[in-house]
């Protein structure tokens, strides 16, 4: 057995069992493959394993490995997107969780109207008001959800958060609770063009957390590829 399928097959067992603990449907979580900076045969073990669905956070690694994979991947933009890089995903993903400002989502319905598309977004919340971290302030979502429902050429579909690096899990579990608040607290606004359905939230070392705490979709690199070497 390879690597990948290996730990696939570990990733869903504690995927499961977090569903188990919080008396969850399996099937109401979706497993992110997150695949920068690895190999197109990497992905292609994950592939032929079943995997249907891959992240990654570059503009121009995505487009590379979506013209090398297979026609019947869904491909989702999970990382910092520059507005003048926007035009060469517009079509080809089907979720952008990581808008953070108005300037983006105009950017993205743009482009949606150019290539005769709707794109699915999500809106990305820095719960832990980190420095480093792109995402809106918990405080401000509702603003920026409330004006991305003005642009119909993108549709909101849900919240994402990256949680704080920590050591231990349980840690972030007040991140994932804010962020599954605020998503309920917008759901009952009832905009128009909104939904509140997709909670991206939960990494390699904090996912099962964050399905206990309700997310839907959980973005899972390291656990799956291994560990990341950024100076090849
Ligand atoms: C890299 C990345 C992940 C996956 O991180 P791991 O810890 O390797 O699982 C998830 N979400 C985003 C936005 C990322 O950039």
């Amino acid at each position: 057995m390879g690597i990948v399928t290996e730990n696939l097959k570990n990733v869903e067992e504690k995927i499961q069992a977090a569903c188990d603990r919080a008396g969850r449907d399996r099937s109401e979580v979706t497993l992110i493959a997150v695949s920068k900076t690895k190999p197109v045969d990497m992905l292609m073990e994950a592939y032929n394993d079943g995997i249907r669905i891959f992240g990654e956070n570059k503009v121009q690694e995505l487009t590379g490995k979506i013209d090398a994979m297979p026609q019947d991947v869904e491909w989702h933009m999970i990382g910092h997107l520059q507005r003048n890089k926007v035009k060469y995903i517009a079509g080809k993903v089907a979720l952008i969780h990581s808008v953070d400002s108005f300037r983006l989502a105009e950017e993205i319905n743009i482009q949606a109207k150019k290539h005769g598309v709707i794109i699915p977004i999500l809106v990305e919340v820095n719960v832990a008001d980190e420095e480093s971290k792109f995402g809106v302030e918990l405080a401000d979502a509702c603003q920026l959800v409330k004006e991305c429902a003005s642009l119909d050429g993108i549709t909101v579909k849900g919240l994402m958060t990256i949680a704080p690096f920590v050591e231990n899990p349980e840690d972030n579990r007040d991140v994932f609770k804010a962020l599954k608040d605020k998503s309920v607290d917008i759901a009952a606004k009832k905009y128009d063009n909104v939904s509140m359905d997709v909670l991206s939230m939960g990494m390699t070392n904090d996912y099962e957390v964050a399905i206990e705490e309700g997310a839907t979709m959980v973005r899972v690199g390291t656990g799956i590829f291994g560990a990341r070497n950024y100076n090849i």
